[in-house]
């Protein structure tokens, strides 16, 4: 009922990671198999998604970084049931007013691939044929540029930016089953250092494996935890005494049904309940909620990074049951 309201959420570019995010999604919603992220300088000089999906059909190329142009919403009943990443057509259209936007693109149909250059306002400044495999490749550069006070920040931080968005990176590598995700950063004078290469696994597992190796793996355990009729957690979750002296906030990944998200009520409450039980340690936490679409809003935040479950308080104070029956089966 309130889907307009919910649409124009506002910004969807907050950051670099937010950015790049918004492509990756992109891809991966392109059905794409193989995502490459290449960044100059941190990503404070350009960053650009490299991808085998769909591609984008010439009939699109006017409208593509317009504001609200999606080709993915068809109807407003579909917010019920969203199931692509994307759907409020606002990435593009940000980004070509934040930086310097340019897209190649093939789609099978197509013989031969275009490249599109925007201004400010979505518009297309720049036409032409290039080579191409089928897929599309979008790059920004100077991200913010045009917003003195941002642009500041944005160099200030680009360390922090930067390490968010290699996170941000990792939790797609492990929720993304048989997606190739490379990520290179490029610095200097032609320095390339891959920073992240998965081969794209089929399982959670092997994507544990691959992206934070053997070892770590082994001090694992997978967990299902049933929450309610309508809620379950599969994940891993460090074994009883194999955690970590040191926070480890960049081992713990939430996603919800399979899409990355922030849940910093549910790592306090996995923290405490591990670190009462095991001396102190904190946890590596991988847990996925399984739930259908109806029962959580992801748009309510603009970079659909946070998500509302309808019943938020119920589902933490399961959670909390199921975790103490493994953790401290005394007091459960
Ligand atoms: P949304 O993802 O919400 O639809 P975006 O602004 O992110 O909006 O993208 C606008 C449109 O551009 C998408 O609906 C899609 O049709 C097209 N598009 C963007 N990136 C890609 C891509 N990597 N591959 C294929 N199509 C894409
Ligand atoms: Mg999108």
């Amino acid at each position: 009922k309130n889907a307009i309201h919910r649409i124009c959420s506002g910004q969807v570019i907050l950051d670099l990671p937010s950015a790049v995010k918004e492509l990756v999604e992109n891809s991966l919603d392109a059905g794409a198999t193989s995502i490459e992220v290449s960044l100059k300088e941190y990503g404070e000089e350009s960053f650009q998604v490299v991808d085998n999906g769909c591609g984008i059909s010439p009939n699109n190329f006017k409208v593509l970084a317009l504001k609200h142009h999606t080709s993915k919403l068809s109807d407003f009943p579909d917010l019920q049931s969203l199931t692509t990443f994307g759907f409020r057509g606002e990435a593009l259209s940000a980004l070509c007013n934040l930086g310097e936007l340019t897209v190649e693109t093939r789609t099978q149909n197509e013989k031969v691939a275009t490249h599109l250059s925007f201004d400010r306002f979505g518009l297309v400044t720049d036409e032409r044929t290039t080579a191409r495999q089928v897929g599309t490749t979008v790059t920004v550069k100077k991200l913010f540029s045009n917003l003195p006070v941002r642009c500041k920040e944005f160099h200030r931080n680009i360390r922090k930016e930067y390490g968010k968005l290699i996170s941000l990176l990792n939790a797609y590598a492990l929720t993304a089953k048989g997606v190739r995700l490379v990520c290179k950063n490029t610095t200097g004078k032609n320095k390339s250092t891959v920073v992240l290469k998965t081969q794209g696994s089929g399982s959670l597992k092997d994507n544990i494996i691959t992206v934070f190796g053997t070892n770590t793996f082994t001090c694992l355990e997978p967990v299902s935890l049933f929450i309610s009729e309508t809620c379950q957690v599969d994940g891993f979750l460090s074994k009883s005494g194999n955690g970590s002296g040191r926070s480890l906030g960049d081992r713990q990944f939430f996603f919800v049904n399979g899409r990355p998200v922030d849940m910093p009520k549910v790592s306090k409450l996995v923290n405490e309940l591990y670190r009462s039980a095991n001396s102190k340690q904190y946890p590596v936490a991988i847990m996925n909620f399984v739930v259908p679409t109806r029962v959580c809003d992801v748009n309510v935040t603009p970079d659909k990074r946070k998500v509302f479950f309808t019943d938020e308080g119920s589902i933490l104070s399961s959670l909390k049951e199921a975790l103490l029956k493994i953790y401290s089966p005394n007091l459960a």
